[in-house]
């Protein structure tokens, strides 16, 4: 599997002398009848190892050893720290401690969302989630897992003994919170800890580089007094985030703000926000229903899902509220078609509806441009956020109540030299912000 293409053989490991391997900054990753692949990093110094000696047990030419650049002063850390935890026979708490802070530490510098530690047939893999993808960072032997579930559930207060049941827990570490799933699997648990707000990750409108013209939208937007405002794009598309900046420039002490999400991520001072539980009768349709007797001023609905939901949205943006919602759609004009696919009373639609704006967030380019520590040899460090913006003006409100309202819709906006989400990827590919090929890929997926 491509994914494990690092997997690290430790019988080759041992038959190294650590000490020398110290020295040298170099990481033996596996020797196999075709390469010879080692972990290295800059400051690695090749001389002190000795490899025509390696090229002469496995009898390889020389262009078969193939070299990695990582992380390499941890990668040899943990790897060493591992090896001593597994010779004891009880877990040292210290040593286990400094160990996962370790870990910890390197994925909030490497800006992770996740980490997730998964048991496989013959080892077990630790991954990051950085700017969306998951990237396998180190791997162990399928006998540490037990040693760092165990100390995972002990932190975060679990059952140690529970292994054939999904737990959930929390904790913190250096003031950021972290939430924590165990799930039992068939070569033993896969445990994902989300990092519930990582300071490294700034996720605001600024940070997401908007291009001008939507930056001009969102402050149309945040001077409205009543009118639906749709964020839309598939999961993982920064809608919250958008949704989320709104708000906080929304707020102020002479308006009342009231959210209802599904969970609440972020919470935001001043602001009252509604966190769905269908099981204590707090679900989703109830608050809704008694949303508008909170006297609210704005109203964030996190996603429009039915047409119930719709419905409320519609009635409250008509009666004087500014009401912000995200909803699934493609693009644009296909949010169009999603609400009127849900029922909408297109007269109403036609009086409220202020903006929708669809966004997709690609990868950014490293200033390095080649690779290096900081984009852990990626050549891309976090994500911009590319969008179109289409506002309801009384054109496209009259094209509404049309029954071939999309290709009317379509001309006009083609006509008027609409940027869709592909232009604005285009202008970030010509800044040098993103490239071509992911552009592509995240707009046709
Ligand atoms: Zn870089």
């Amino acid at each position: 599997m491509k994914l494990y293409k690092y997997l690290v053989d430790y019988n080759y490991v041992n038959s190294f002398d650590l000490s020398v391997l110290k020295k040298a900054l170099v990481l033996p990753i596996k020797a196999d009848g075709i390469y010879c692949k080692f972990f290295v990093c800059k400051e690695s110094n090749l001389k002190l190892l000795d490899l025509s000696l390696i090229i002469e047990e496995i009898e390889l030419p020389r262009n078969k050893i193939e070299f990695f650049l990582s992380d390499f002063n941890l990668r040899l850390d943990l790897y060493n720290s591992s090896e001593s935890l597994l010779k004891q026979k009880e877990i040292n708490p210290k040593l286990m401690e400094e160990f996962f802070n370790k870990l910890l530490d390197k994925a909030l510098t490497s800006r992770a969302s996740d980490l997730h530690f998964e048991s496989l047939e013959n080892s077990m893999v630790i991954r990051f989630r950085i700017d969306g993808q998951l990237n396998s960072f180190y791997i162990f032997k399928k006998e540490f897992f037990k040693t760092i579930s165990s100390y995972i559930k002990m932190l975060s207060k679990l059952d140690v003994t529970k292994i054939r049941n999904p737990q959930d827990g929390r904790f913190s570490f250096v003031n950021v919170d972290f939430r924590v799933s165990t799930m039992p699997t068939i070569h033993g648990e896969s445990i994902v800890i989300r990092v519930l707000d990582n300071l490294n990750v700034k996720d605001d409108l600024e940070s997401m580089s908007f291009s001008s013209h939507i930056i001009d939208s969102f402050e149309n937007i945040t001077s409205l007094k009543e009118g639906l405002v749709l964020i839309t794009g598939p999961t993982g598309s920064g809608k919250s985030t958008t949704l989320y900046s709104l708000i906080k420039q929304l707020n102020s002490e002479d308006k009342k703000v009231i959210t209802i999400e599904d969970p609440v991520e972020y919470k935001i001072e001043q602001v009252q926000q509604v966190n769905i539980n269908e099981d204590i009768e707090l679900g989703f349709n109830s608050v809704l229903k008694n949303i508008l007797r909170q006297d609210p001023d704005v109203i964030l609905i996190g996603e429009i899902r039915d047409a119930f939901s719709l419905s409320i949205a519609l009635q409250a943006s008509l009666t004087g509220h500014l009401v912000l919602a995200s909803i699934h759609a493609n693009s644009s004009i296909d949010t169009i078609s999603r609400l009127i696919d849900l029922k909408a009373d297109r007269f109403l639609l036609a009086s409220t509806l202020k903006y929708i704006v669809s966004q997709r967030l690609v990868l950014k380019l490293c200033a390095c441009k080649s690779g290096c520590v900081l984009c852990n040899y990626k050549g891309f460090l976090g994500r911009v956020c590319i969008a179109e913006s289409l506002v309801c003006d009384n054109k496209i409100k009259s094209f509404l109540m049309k029954e071939d309202f999309l290709i009317e819709i379509e001309n006009y906006l083609k006509q008027n030299n609409y940027k869709t989400i592909l232009d604005d990827g285009l202008n970030k590919v010509e800044e040098n912000k993103t490239t071509l090929k992911e552009l592509y890929k995240v707009v046709s997926s």
